[in-house]
């Protein structure tokens, strides 16, 4: 499998980017990221093109923000890339400073990963030396400085609009969109928003060209992806594959090491609905999970096997958003903890019984998704619901 991500460059790689995007008018940089149809790797999978041309052509101060909270479950592969790779995050970063025009930027990153803080720190310390970062990078009139910040702790504020709250001192609350943050971002002003796995592709597409990006993944699916690998709750490891050439089966067999007629289920990621046996042969990209109704998401994988209780781990992942709700919303705040107190009732009812309440389950989990404000609420009840749908398949024989 092609790799892109998981590969050391040379150190001159950094200042022959950053001469080629002195070089290069921001309107084609913009353009060839465009035509590599970058979708962001944060969850949203949003064109990241799109979103740098709006930010450019605003008429303001900029930001330019990354997103290194990583808070969701089963998610480690920005720590990764932070732990080994940590000079292409700024990379990008400096790249779009260059194409947007803004003169400061911030990561903004998990506080439990601190080695990951100090090695961020240690790069911007470097890259002030050697005039990448700074006053009169490369000796040309642009001036770009980095922060690093460490986050509150607290999974809500990796959402976008709830991060920018936390820079700027206040609550951890997800704001009312539209104005999205490339309208009415940090401080009131135009702020580019990205993932650590998005900045890190920017210099290869930049320096290599869109038609290159385009040799990994398929269409409209370009590029590789990492994934997070967990079965039954073991954390196995982050590994990179190319989108869409790669079945969710062979995922299984290749990296779990498992064999398929030992796995029961897997969850693409803690927000994204179960996938099961009948669609292990689709292929793993954006398009692909999403007609089969499902998402890709950050792209920590869960496996479960046939040994294993999956029930316990629907619990577990509500649990975790019961916790994690900043509580602004009745629907969420209230909603998911009921629903969380009704699961907990369930174990022991007979197939009747167990009927009447997981149609009670389902119609409240639609309200919250159909109500709440953010992505948090809006996707916490999506493996639940997935999950009472395989029940309601097994006629309510049991719960598995
Ligand atoms: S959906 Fe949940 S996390 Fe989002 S604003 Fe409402 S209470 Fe907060």
């Amino acid at each position: 499998m092609k790799k892109i991500l998981t590969i050391e460059y040379d150190k001159k790689f950094t200042s022959s980017v950053l001469k080629k995007c002195f070089e290069n008018s921001p309107e084609k940089i913009i353009e060839e990221i465009k035509n590599a149809y970058l979708l962001g790797r944060g969850g949203a999978a949003f064109p990241t093109g799109i979103k740098w041309e709006f930010v450019r052509n605003q008429k303001d101060d900029k930001y330019i923000v990354c997103n290194a909270e990583e808070g969701e479950l089963y998610t480690f592969k920005d720590k990764f890339l932070l732990n080994n790779f940590a000079y292409k995050v700024i990379d990008g970063m400096i790249i779009a400073s260059i194409v947007v025009d803004s003169h400061l930027g911030f990561i903004y990153v998990n506080e439990k990963y601190k080695k990951e803080i100090e090695i961020l720190k240690n790069v911007v310390r470097k890259y002030k030396k050697n005039k990448f970062l700074g006053k009169n990078i490369l000796s040309t009139n642009h001036n770009f400085e980095i922060e690093v910040i460490e986050s509150n702790g607290r999974y809500i504020t990796g959402e976008e609009t709830s991060l920018l709250n936390v820079i700027e001192g206040k609550r951890p609350v997800p704001r009312l969109k539209p104005p999205y943050p490339p309208q009415k971002g940090l401080f009131g002003k135009p702020t580019l928003i990205n993932n650590v796995e998005t900045f890190s592709f920017i210099p290869y597409i930049i320096f290599y060209g869109n038609e290159w990006f385009r040799n990994f993944g398929i269409e409209k699916n370009y590029g590789t992806k990492l994934i997070c690998l967990t079965v039954d709750n073991k954390r196995i490891g982050v590994f990179e594959v190319e989108l869409g050439k790669i079945k969710i089966y062979e995922i299984i067999e290749n990296y779990a090491k498992l064999k398929i007629k030992n796995v029961k289920s897997i969850l693409p990621s803690a927000s994204s609905a179960l996938l099961f046996p009948e669609n292990f042969n689709i292929s793993y990209d954006f398009g692909s999970l999403k007609i089969n109704k499902t998402s890709l998401g950050t792209g920590g994988i869960s496996v479960f096997t046939k040994k294993f209780f999956v029930f316990k781990e629907i619990l577990n992942i509500l649990k975790f958003f019961v916790n994690e709700s900043c509580g602004y919303c009745v629907p969420c705040r209230i909603g998911l903890k009921r629903v969380y107190e009704k699961l907990c009732e369930l174990e022991n009812l007979k197939k009747e019984k167990l009927k009447k309440e997981l149609n009670i389950i389902k119609e409240l989990s639609l309200v919250i998704k159909e109500t709440s404000r953010c992505a948090l609420g809006q996707s916490a009840l999506n493996s639940l619901l997935s999950y009472i749908e395989r029940i309601e398949y097994g006629e309510y024989r049991n719960l598995y």
